[in-house]
């Protein structure tokens, strides 16, 4: 028989958590059904607050507990690995209010961390906000985004994001100026544990047709361009200095290279697509063939854009 035999299990929650309100709970929660690529173990509990205040007291309560908490967004950026993640994995999809300043002309929206970017993009189509076309495609929650600095056609989050609500591992939260924040490439350079609750966006005002049009334009650029409708985590690789990771890739002759289940994409080379069949082990064993191939042929040592998460190995007893 195979069953969790982590400490963080329902009758520890139930001894320490019941009594935070506001919060639906899952126990061995299958990870593979919140990633995009479909892949994952269970996550022990699996948490989606209502409010915000739900997950500031959540997470002030863990860390009196001491129990690891992981934060996840759209799981579109992730490996999870089979053996699941340890103690609490909190999704944000629930923190997901949207709301105009008060003067339109202040450009100025208020979103939450778990605010789907497709959703956030359709309002600005509706209401005439520019500056965020370019994310048209990318399957994210907006702290998810935030976080990984997300970016596409020459923009990146850094751009747009004017303030942060951050919450802290023992549930205090803090407003920062979007200037204060450390941006780089894919990453948003701040050190420890801290979630994004909420952002103000800067947008610009425009006709709404154009809007569209351009997110529209965006989109299918990138239909042509990745595997859009197949199940991958986007860009495996951070592309290196002066170079794209998926010609590298190519060159390396890896483009349509397999692991069981998982396969570097036809379409394009730093996509990894899983066939439905596909597990962490494999998706991590093509990462490692991947690696090595374009190191051989070109020098380059490659990095992981893709977060990898959880334990190894399930566990068996
Ligand atoms: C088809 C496809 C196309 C893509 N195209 C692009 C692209 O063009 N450009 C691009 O940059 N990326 C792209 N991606 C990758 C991915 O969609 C982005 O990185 C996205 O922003 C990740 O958001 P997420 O909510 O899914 O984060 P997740 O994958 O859930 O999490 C990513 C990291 O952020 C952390 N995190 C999640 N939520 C929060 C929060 N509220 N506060 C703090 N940390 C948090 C997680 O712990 C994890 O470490 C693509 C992916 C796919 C599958």
């Amino acid at each position: 028989m195979t069953m969790n035999a982590s400490p963080f299990n329902q009758d520890w929650w139930n001894r320490k958590f019941s009594k935070v309100p506001g919060l639906e709970v899952r126990f061995d929660e299958s990870m593979s059904r919140h990633t995009t690529l479909s892949i994952g173990g269970p996550a022990d509990i699996y948490v989606l607050p209502d409010t915000e205040a739900s997950f500031e007291d959540l997470l002030g309560l863990a860390d009196r507990e001491q129990a690891p908490v992981t934060v996840v967004g759209g799981g579109s950026n992730l490996l999870v690995q089979d053996g699941g993640i340890e103690g609490i994995v909190v999704s944000l999809r629930r923190l997901a209010r949207l709301e105009e300043h008060a003067e339109r002309d202040a450009g100025i929206l208020v979103a939450g961390g778990g605010l789907s970017l497709a959703r956030l993009l359709r309002f600005c189509a509706e209401r005439g906000y520019t500056g965020l076309e370019w994310a048209s495609g990318i399957p994210g929650l907006l702290g998810g985004a935030v976080r990984m600095n997300a970016g596409s056609f020459g923009f990146e989050m850094k751009d747009s994001v004017e303030s942060l609500s951050l919450v802290d591992r023992s549930g205090r939260t803090h407003r920062i100026p979007g200037s204060e924040i450390p941006f780089r490439y894919r990453d948003w350079g701040l050190e420890g544990d801290r979630f994004v609750l909420a952002a103000n966006l800067s947008v610009g005002l425009a006709e709404p047709v154009d809007v569209l049009n351009r997110i529209t334009l965006y989109l299918e650029e990138k239909r042509q361009r990745q595997p859009v409708s197949d199940r991958s985590a986007g860009s495996v690789f951070r592309n290196p200095p002066d170079g794209s990771a998926w010609k590298l890739i190519d060159e390396a002759g890896m483009r349509g290279a397999v692991e069981g289940g998982v396969r570097v994409s036809e379409t394009h080379a730093n996509f990894f697509v899983n066939d439905g069949t596909g597990t962490a082990e494999q998706f991590s064993a093509l990462l490692d063939r991947v690696k090595r191939a374009v190191e051989e042929t070109a020098g380059v040592r490659l990095e992981p854009e893709i977060h990898i998460l959880g334990r190894v190995r399930s566990i068996h007893v």
